[in-house]
Formats: structure tokens, C-alpha cells, sequence
């Protein structure tokens, strides 16, 4: 079964110019790439492996037990990793250099016997691996050897490589199920999927043997002597069970959070740290396409089970997952508010990322438009929504709704760095993301699950054919494929027709048998032998979404068009003073939404904004609250449905027989852009993505 890693394949794809995502792109490499080695700099990771002192080993943590500099590894390792994705096609002296010093000193830190840690090596020597649970120490390890496989992929050398991989076979030594290894497993998961990735390049059993131990011992109840091996290790450093970390919403160790409560073939819905739980599901599902016994059989429906969970019932129209701050994760099931003094809203970038890694690693084996769809709809929206159209600024968490505390605003980087080069690995990889190349007994299927300007090279039988497809998605849903080399017939495709377009999709010229399976549309070698050009149209009118009638914010509307959702901001919308929370929307507003082709001069973006001239109101908070006479509710009137219907176009004041219980006001016009693309423009930092409905 192919293994179509992206962080591999990527450079079998051209992101051709012109697009949103080339110029996200280009804007990382122009721009992130040294805006963050600045800041490493700045901050002292960049010199961390030189093993000097520094004053942040002495600070008291922001949040305890996890000291402030317990990521510098992975922020250094996540960097090198992006910039050699981004070195393949953006030669860069400056960060070349930059690279080739960190390796050096990463070499130079290493211990004699392969360990590999800052903070072990540094504050507390002799205590590794004490404390797995919250220490991060093979979190770090895996973005290290995630780090080291980018690095040879790009400049054919071991230099990283082979302290990596020593480091790994000490890891390998210690932890596993013989008597005198560690029964354990990290709290954070990020070495399971670098693994699985590490014995895709070298082969070495042991890289694979090393995943499946971590993934499969994990929430194993009797891990060690009878006890579940974070209760023993917990015991076994001397800590007191009843003081926990502020993460932690229960004594007893939560182990929830790290996805830790039961074996994952056991865990009946997705809990806890909304990354830990994404990274772990992805090393799963990938578990499940290397291996085929029995266990893998059960690991592989527990990763539906909970993806089915997670989309169905814990997922924002964003593709934003995570609605608890406190411990950066999963409410409970439809419990999806839309901001913090909402009752909470979280949307971390990196778990959207994960979502993206999660759902590329299913469709490897599980050819569905439901994985790809809400991979797109991650990628457009949760995910881009978290850097600035340079890629100078980001957020961290992405609520679909400000408030006065949590204004939509970014910032360049944070203590706990981890979203802002996530964005450069997955935007320097991002081209392995759009097609998967299946080969078999000489014939070659190219799946394509993204539509992205872009030019793909493949091999058929040997022989190198490449695949184009050009627009200008995601604003206009024409896409024009064509194939270069001479025709065969060995060579078929998939096209993933996505759910917006299920009903209203055509291809021209046309196909006899037309219907997808599973949301992906066959193109045969019949046809393609002899349309070598063909164009997929796949249309994106406004269309209004609504969240399932238990969601928190059940009774709301959100626009959307194509795969981009949408939103409001004060830029545009220069009368709010509420962050849109008085704003209603009535059904109707989707026959009077205006589409307008804008160029941005300040930014320079190109982007289509809607705007409603019809069907939004405003209710008149102070005229209800008088009404209410100081209670927080009031009676509505026996004929309130005949004034709703009518309050769409009219404005109702107090004392009027028809009017409602909220008295509003007709919005005249309300302006809508891309959520993507808030928090670019200045401004007071309102904005919303779903409103109340006014039917
Ligand atoms: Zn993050």
C-alpha cells in the first residue's frame, strides 16, 4: 500500500503562482522563515544546543509542571524542518547556514550514549525519563527525527541523521515490555507518527517495533506491576497524586487528557488535548496501513470510531476542534460555543493541522471525500485563519467569535511556540497533501483531493507523465486538468467531488458512467487516452450552514462559498460594538448576498466578499433590557411568530402591538469576508462566523 507521506511527495508537485495557497506559501518563505530564526535567536533557542546556561532554565513555569523552555528542542527541530521543505524550491543562503550551524551544535549537545534533551541535560541531569506524562521529552524526540528526515531528504547527508538515529536506538533500548525496559509511553504523542515515518525511510524493524509498543501500550490499565504506568511513574518520582497541573480538571491523574484512559482500542469517543489526541490518531491510522493483523484490524475501526466523533459531534464549521481552554481540548459532545465569554471556544492551529494529518493518512487506505472534505475545510479555514497574508503574525487559537477579552488579534510568536512553525512545515509540505499516486501490477491511479493550481509528476509503467490543473479555486470552481506525455492506458484518476458540490458538479467533456464513489469521481484510461484535456466544474454559491440542533450554538447560520467559510469584521461592519452578538440572520438573506471580486490595496490579497443587503437585523439590546425590567428574561408575545416574519423588513420599537420580544433593526448592509482573512486590516479586532437566526 503506497505510502504517500507528504513531507515526501511534496516535491513531486508545483504549486503553481496565482493561487491563495502559493502565495501563503511564498510568504513563508520570504517572510516566516526568518522572522522566526530572528526569534529564535532573540529568545536563546537558537544557542540552546551549546549547552549554556541560560536564565529561562531558572524561571518559575507559566504553567507548572511544564517550564518554559520544555519545547526549545521541538521549536528549533520544527524550523529546520520546515525551511528544508521550503529549501527545495526556495534556495536561501542565509537560512542554509542557519541550518547547517543548528546540526552542528544539535551534534555537539548529544551525550555519549545518544540522549538527546535540553532540559534533561541542562536542569535536571539524572532524572530522565521520569516523568513521560508531562515532561515532553519524546515529543520532542519526534519532531527531532521529523527534523532529521527532512534534513537528508534535502541535502543527502547523515549529518543529522545519525545522532538521530542514535538517539533513537537508546529509545529503542529502553522502552518496551522485557523486564528491564520502561513500560511507558510520552504524554504528548509525536514520536508514534515520526516512527512510523523514520521506517518508511530506513526499513529498520525496530523503528516500526518502537511505534507499535508506544501506540499499543497506551492507556494499557495494569502497563506496570498491576498499575497504569502514569500512576506508577508518578509514585515513583515522589509526587503528591492530589497536586496537579491547572490542566487537569479532576485529581487522579486525568489521564483523558493524554488520550491515556483506556488501550485506544477501547476508547469509545475523542477526549482530552485536542493535538495529543490528532497526532496519536494519526500514528494510528498509519499503524493500520503498515501492519494487518487482528490488532490492527481493532486499532483501525477505533480510528473511525473516533474521527466519526470528532466530525460529527466536536467539531467546529471551521474545521477548528477544541472547546475547553483549560485543558486546550474536547468538550463534551456538541458543546461547540463560539467564544471565550461564550462559554469557551479553542481551535488550536496545530490541532487543525492535525486534523489535515489525520485525515491524509486515512485516505490512503480509505479512498472518502468525508476525510478530504473536512481536510480542505481545515485547510482553508481553521488552519490559514492562524497566519497573517505575510506570515509575520499568527494566532494560536482561532475562535470563530471575539469578545473583549479575546479580541481577533495576532501576535508574532508565543511562549509555547508550537503553532507558528507548524505552519511552515505544513505549508512547505503542503503539496503532498493534494494528490496520492496508487501503482499497481503496472498500472497507476493519481487520486487529486485538493484543488490547488499545481503541476504533478508521476510515473506510469516507468515512464514520467505529468498532471496540471489550473483556476482560480477557491473563487471560482472551474478547474482545467490536463495531461502531458504521450496517452496510455495504464493511467486512471479519482476526483474528489466535494460535498458542496455533490448535486451540481459536471465534467466536460463528459463521462458515460458518472457517478462518484464515495465522493471521488473515476476517470477511467478509456477516457484519458483520448481527453488528455478536461475540465471539472464544481460550482460555489453562497449557501448558508446551520450546526447540528444540539451544538451549543445550535440555533445559528454561518455563510459559506466553496470551501471557504466566512466572516464579519469591524473593518467592514464599522458600527458594531458588541462583536456581532445583537447581529440576526434570517434564511432569506441567501437570495440577497452580493458578490463582489475585491482587491485588498493594503495587503494586496484578491478575495471574494459577500455582502448581505437583505435579511440581517440588529436587536436593540437596551430596549429589551428595559423591558425586562431588571431580570434577565421576559415574556414574548402571544403573536411573536407574525412579528418575526415581519421584522425582516421593518423596524419595530417598544409599545408596538406587532413587535417582538427583541426589538431590531434592519442591518442595511452586512459585510462579509473570508474567515482566513480576519485580523489583517487593523481595527478593533470584532468578528463572528456564526449568528443567531432571525426565523
Ligand atoms: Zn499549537
Amino acid at each position: 500500500m503506497a505510502s504517500n507521506y507528504p513531507q515526501e511527495t511534496f516535491t513531486t508537485t508545483t504549486i503553481l503562482p496565482g493561487s491563495l495557497i502559493h502565495q501563503r506559501r511564498e510568504a513563508v518563505a520570504a517572510n516566516t522563515l526568518l522572522c522566526q530564526l530572528d526569534i529564535l535567536k532573540k529568545t536563546g533557542r537558537y544557542d540552546c544546543f551549546n549547552l549554556k546556561w541560560h536564565p529561562v532554565y531558572s524561571r518559575a513555569p507559566e504553567v507548572w509542571p511544564v517550564p518554559d523552555h520544555l519545547f526549545w528542542d521541538s521549536d528549533v527541530a520544527k524550523w529546520i524542518e520546515g525551511a528544508c521543505y521550503l529549501l527545495h524550491d526556495h534556495p536561501h543562503p542565509k537560512i542554509d547556514a542557519s541550518i547547517h550551524e543548528l546540526v552542528g551544535l544539535i551534534r555537539s549537545a548529544q551525550q555519549p550514549d545518544g540522549y538527546l534533551n535540553l532540559h534533561y541535560i541542562m536542569v535536571e541531569p539524572g532524572k530522565r525519563f521520569t516523568n513521560l506524562r508531562d515532561m515532553h521529552e519524546l515529543y520532542n524526540a519526534g519532531h527531532m527525527i521529523e527534523a532529521a528526515l527532512a534534513h537528508q531528504h534535502l541535502y543527502k547527508t547523515d549529518m543529522l541523521m545519525e545522532p538521530i538515529l542514535k538517539y533513537v536506538d537508546l529509545l529503542h533500548k529502553t522502552f518496551g515490555p522485557a523486564e528491564d525496559q520502561i513500560h511507558g509511553y510520552p504524554g504528548h504523542p509525536e514520536i508514534e507518527l515520526a516512527l512510523l515515518r523514520l521506517y518508511h525511510r530506513t526499513q529498520d524493524p525496530k523503528h516500526l517495533e518502537l511505534a507499535s509498543y508506544f501506540i499499543n501500550e497506551r492507556g494499557n490499565p495494569t502497563g506496570v506491576n498491576g498499575e497504569h504506568y502514569y500512576d506508577f511513574e508518578l509514585r515513583a518520582r515522589g509526587d503528591d497524586p492530589y497536586k496537579r497541573p491547572s490542566y487537569h480538571t479532576e485529581v487522579g491523574g486525568c489521564k483523558w487528557y493524554y488520550s491515556a484512559h483506556k488501550p485506544i482500542t477501547e476508547q469509545e469517543t475523542v477526549e482530552g488535548h485536542s493535538v495529543r489526541a490528532m497526532y496519536l490518531l494519526t500514528a494510528a491510522a498509519d499503524l493500520t496501513r503498515v501492519s494487518s493483523d487482528k490488532a490492527s484490524g481493532e486499532l483501525r475501526k477505533a480510528t473511525y470510531r473516533l474521527w466519526n466523533n470528532m466530525t460529527q459531534r466536536k467539531m467546529y464549521v471551521t474545521g477548528g476542534i477544541g472547546a475547553v481552554k483549560q485543558y486546550e481540548g474536547f468538550g463534551r459532545d456538541f458543546f461547540l460555543p463560539q467564544g471565550t465569554d461564550e462559554g469557551g471556544c479553542y481551535a488550536e492551529t496545530c490541532a487543525s493541522i492535525g486534523v489535515m494529518m489525520l485525515a491524509q493518512r486515512i485516505l490512503q487506505y480509505d479512498l472518502d471525500s468525508r476525510y478530504s472534505d473536512v481536510m480542505e475545510l481545515c485547510l482553508y479555514n481553521a488552519v490559514l485563519t492562524a497566519m497573517s497574508h505575510d506570515g509575520t503574525a499568527f494566532t494560536y487559537v482561532n475562535q470563530l467569535a471575539s469578545s473583549d477579552a479575546d479580541p481577533a488579534k495576532r501576535s508574532d510568536w508565543f511562549t509555547v511556540a508550537c503553532c507558528p512553525p507548524n505552519m511552515l512545515r505544513l505549508l512547505g509540505s503542503i503539496g503532498g497533501y493534494i494528490y496520492s499516486d496508487n501503482t499497481s501490477d503496472g498500472s497507476t491511479s493519481v487520486d487529486v483531493h485538493l484543488y490547488i493550481p499545481s503541476k504533478h509528476t508521476f510515473t506510469v509503467d516507468s515512464q514520467e507523465r505529468t498532471l496540471a490543473q489550473e483556476s482560480n479555486y477557491p473563487w471560482n470552481g472551474t478547474i482545467r486538468f490536463t495531461l502531458d506525455g504521450p496517452p496510455d492506458n495504464a493511467l486512471s484518476l479519482r476526483l474528489r467531488i466535494p460535498a458542496f458540490a455533490a448535486n451540481t458538479w459536471h465534467l466536460d467533456p463528459p463521462l458515460p458512467q458518472t457517478q462518484p464513489l464515495k465522493g471521488y469521481l473515476h476517470v477511467p484510461s478509456s477516457y484519458l487516452t483520448t481527453t488528455r484535456s478536461f475540465t471539472l466544474s464544481l460550482p460555489t454559491t453562497p449557501r448558508l450552514i446551520s450546526p447540528h440542533p444540539y451544538a451549543t450554538n445550535a440555533h445559528t447560520l454561518t455563510l459559506a462559498r466553496g470551501p471557504i467559510i466566512y466572516c464579519v469584521e469591524d473593518v467592514d461592519n464599522a458600527w458594531v460594538t458588541d462583536h456581532f452578538k445583537s447581529v440576526r440572520l434570517d434564511p432569506v438573506c441567501l437570495e440577497h448576498v452580493h458578490e463582489d471580486d475585491v482587491h485588498d490595496q493594503g495587503t494586496g490579497e484578491r478575495y471574494t466578499a459577500l455582502t448581505v443587503v437583505k435579511g440581517a437585523r440588529m436587536c436593540d439590546v437596551e430596549a429589551v433590557e428595559r423591558k425586562m425590567a431588571g431580570l434577565p428574561f421576559c415574556e414574548v408575545p402571544r403573536d411573536n411568530r407574525h412579528a418575526m416574519a415581519n421584522g425582516v423588513n421593518g423596524t419595530h420599537s417598544a409599545g408596538d402591538s406587532t413587535a417582538d420580544s427583541e426589538e431590531t433593526k434592519v442591518i442595511e448592509e452586512l459585510r462579509f469576508v473570508p474567515f482566513y482573512f480576519r485580523a489583517n486590516r487593523g481595527g478593533k479586532g470584532h468578528s463572528r462566523v456564526g449568528f443567531a437566526r432571525a426565523d
